[in-house]
């Protein structure tokens, strides 16, 4: 069975470290920073057999470099040939195994064009997801690249997943988010309580990811720009903005994201 933890990068990164039961093998996802991978490596006696990228940004890829250089090993990600060191591009419906686990790719364009994540629904245990800058806990990625009703799109595929799929992103963004959450759905008390127990987390130095699909519906606006509450949120800060899509709403929420301080 796979084993996920995480492996803490940067200001507020997660390397996210795949291994299993029955071998020394692990892959790793978005290793921005090899030295921290590999002081895991060395500290736990595991051999690093993969790499699953999600996309071109710097703190996602600048570790592949030094990891393959003496592995001969695969590097997944997407079809875009801009990032070093790719030797699986990976686009829409693609599949790939590893460490016995069969995941699926999803195209999620919005943070950059790029984004793709990794599904897995494994025989034992709940489903996964590797969801890079795309999906935060109570929030997403900046539209750095993509259009709000690509990332609009991008979400509704990850709406659609398992309510238990566990849901790994790349960055600890939880607390701020949820400030967020909380001005655009004040009634929102699952949004309060969740502030409440990730505070805690926080103070305590540990992860509050995974989250999950079930979770996320009920906190992350950005995942409930199909409620009321959010709408009417969006209408009065926004008055003057066309709101009629979905992608709208969508588009306008993360602009009143960028400028929430
Ligand atoms: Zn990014």
């Amino acid at each position: 069975m796979i084993q996920i933890q995480a492996i803490p990068a940067f200001q507020d990164n997660y390397i996210w470290l795949l291994s299993e039961d029955s071998s020394q093998h692990c892959l790793v996802v978005d290793p921005g920073d090899a030295s921290v991978v590999e002081e895991t490596l060395a500290k736990l006696d595991l051999e690093l057999t993969g790499i699953l990228v999600t996309h071109h940004h710097w703190d996602h890829t600048n570790g592949i470099k030094a990891l393959t250089k003496n592995r001969n090993i695969p590097v997944y990600g997407p079809d875009n040939a801009e990032i070093d060191g790719i030797t699986h591009p990976l686009n829409e419906t693609d599949t790939l195994t590893v460490l016995h686990t069969e995941f699926e790719i999803f195209k999620t364009p919005g943070h950059t064009l790029d984004h793709i994540v990794y599904y897995s629904c494994p025989e034992q245990g709940d489903p996964i997801l590797f969801c890079g800058d795309t999906l935060f806990s109570a929030g997403c990625g900046r539209l750095f690249e993509g259009t709000a009703e690509q990332m609009q799109r991008s979400f509704n595929k990850l709406r659609a997943l398992p309510e238990n799929t566990r849901v790994y992103c790349t960055h600890e963004y939880t607390l701020s988010n949820l400030a967020f959450a909380q001005a655009v759905e004040p009634e929102n008390h699952s949004i309060r309580d969740y502030r409440n127990r990730v505070t805690q987390l926080r103070q305590q130095d540990r992860p509050s990811l995974p989250s999950t699909i079930e979770l996320e519906l009920t906190i992350n606006p950005f995942m409930r720009t199909d409620q009321n509450s959010v709408i009417t949120a969006v209408k009065e800060h926004a008055p003057h903005t066309a709101l009629f899509s979905d992608a709208e709403v969508f588009g306008a929420l993360r602009q009143w994201k960028d400028h929430f301080q």
